[in-house]
């Protein structure tokens, strides 16, 4: 049931409770009748309440921090690479892969969790390349968040994308 369903239908339940409770002095309703009402109307709130507390425990925004980008004997180091993972909950290795793939480029990670290229990139190509990795991995092509995870589908082999802010699912399409 959508939330506005439920609230409408709240809304309902809760006027012909009000309205049983002013009739109540002038018709003597059965208290067993009254009782299945008001039990209703519980199971209803029950019901709405998760509903409300998932929309709006909606996480805060993720917002990810820029990459810290140097350049040193034709090394390029991204220092706070460990945080960038971290905030999108992505394995340090996993992005670590796409950034080498995209670059051609050996890789490191230093005890730091700072990622080290054994070339000069501008920093512009970093980010552009981080910036990928998030829209493929990481954002949700629904409603824009980060606040995501990989799932594997064991039937059809596809990598999965859950969102926990919008619920939606769909397949990760490599580009
Ligand atoms: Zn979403």
């Amino acid at each position: 049931m959508e939330l506005q369903e439920i609230r409408e239908a709240a809304a309902t339940e809760f006027a012909s409770v009000s309205k049983t409770k002013k009739l109540k002095n002038r018709t003597q309703e059965p208290n067993r009748k009254r009782q299945e009402r008001d039990d209703r109307y519980t199971a209803l709130l029950d019901r709405i309440f998760p509903e409300l507390e998932k929309k709006h425990n909606v996480s805060k925004k993720i917002s990810i921090p820029a990459p810290k980008i140097t350049r040193e004997a034709k090394k390029t180091f991204v220092s706070n690479f460990g945080q960038i993972c971290q905030t999108v909950g992505r394995p340090m290795e996993h992005v670590q892969s796409h950034i080498a793939a995209e670059l051609i480029c050996e890789t490191s990670i230093d005890a730091n969790h700072c990622l080290i290229l054994r070339s000069m990139f501008k920093p512009q190509q970093i980010e552009n390349v981080l910036k990928s990795y998030l829209l493929t991995y990481a954002r949700c092509t629904e409603c824009g968040r980060y606040n995501t995870t990989m799932k594997k589908d064991e039937n059809t082999r596809l990598t999965m994308l859950e969102c926990k802010d919008c619920l939606s699912c769909k397949a990760i399409i490599k580009k």
